[in-house]
């Protein structure tokens, strides 16, 4: 059983009525990168930069950030890597040599790009040593905790300068580094329309998107029933995110632990997405769900999922539709 899984590795991810859907990696550490690449990932859909902050007295400079990404890039052989801006809170951001005054709800504070562009020269070194990775091969940058056009205006206008600035110096670096925004918290969902024009492609982080959703904190014990995707909200506000990305030609995927999880994928392709991120650990196990898929046939059955009323009539419809 293992081991016809693991033949699944140099196996496409093609649904039985033959599309092709792309399988990206989540990583924080040169193990996942490597073993990402063994699996026959897309790429790196999502690479948490919070590690190399963490543990420390300050921050990592631009030449430290610089050889971590590039390593990834190197790593990953031309496939395409995308690296997501430092993602950190009051609650662990003093472990990082930021101080950043303790909050009562750090979930709802100064986190995420909001602490990039809150601290001077933050966003400016990490964004410098992303261009300059992207001398090695295609890089492309997510921002974290979007919540609103002016975050990513703000961040584009850095990055176009940065990156003038490294050409100026004689740095050789991408004609142009894609910037998406992590969909996450319910505003940037629903005020898409207004900023879809100014990023290159979308991806959905699922843990927070629900925890924003639900009113449920993550991280709560007491809450964990409560804490899950199969919510007649959160399923429209998938299905909305991933239609307005295609219909704008940009790319969508879904980043949180729910593209990890077997169970969901029926769920997710009937909803439209065409992209995963996911931890390699159970990336082959995904991969072996979708190619049991009827992707024509699991689109036809979306309408019946949107007028599930409530999480058992979800959990029917995933029954009635889970491949084998
Ligand atoms: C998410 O919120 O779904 C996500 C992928 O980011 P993180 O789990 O790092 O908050
Ligand atoms: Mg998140």
């Amino acid at each position: 059983e293992r081991k016809q899984l693991y033949r699944l590795r140099r196996e496409p991810t093609r649904t039985v009525d033959g599309v092709d859907i792309r399988l990206f990696a989540n990583a924080e550490s040169r193990a996942d990168v490597a073993e990402a690449h063994a699996l026959g990932a897309a790429g790196i859909g999502l690479y948490r930069t919070e590690f190399l902050f963490l543990q420390r007295q300050a921050p990592p400079d631009e030449e430290e950030q610089f050889r971590a990404y590039r390593d990834v890039v190197l790593g990953m052989t031309g496939r395409a890597v995308t690296i997501r801006t430092l993602d950190l809170g009051a609650d662990k951001a003093d472990r990082a040599g930021l101080s950043v005054r303790a909050e009562p709800n750090p979930a709802l504070g100064l986190r995420g790009v909001r602490l990039s562009l809150a601290r001077d020269g933050l966003l400016d070194a990490q964004l410098r040593a992303l261009v300059r990775a992207s001398g090695y091969g295609p890089v492309r940058i997510l921002l974290p905790m979007i919540c609103a056009r002016e975050e990513i205006l703000r961040v584009r206008a850095a990055l176009d300068r940065v990156a003038g600035e490294l050409r100026a110096q004689g740095h050789e670096v991408a004609e142009r580094v894609p910037l998406g925004a992590m969909i996450e918290v319910p505003a940037a969902a629903i005020a898409l329309p207004g900023f879809i024009d100014d990023v290159d492609f979308l991806s959905i982080g699922t843990n927070d998107l629900v925890q924003y959703l639900l009113a449920v904190d993550r991280g709560n014990e007491a809450l964990s029933d409560l804490y899950s995707p199969l919510h007649p909200a959160v399923l429209r506000v998938l299905r909305y995110v991933i239609r307005l990305g295609q219909r704008a030609g940009k790319p969508v995927a879904v980043c949180g632990e729910m593209a990890g999880d077997p169970h969901f994928a029926p769920l997710l392709l009937a909803l439209g997405l065409c992209e995963f991120s996911l931890h390699p650990a159970t990336l082959l196990e995904v991969r072996r769900t979708i190619r049991a898929c009827d992707l024509d046939a699991l689109r036809a059955q979306a309408p019946a999922l949107l007028r599930a009323r409530d999480r058992a009539a979800i959990e029917a419809w995933i029954g009635a539709n889970m491949p084998c």
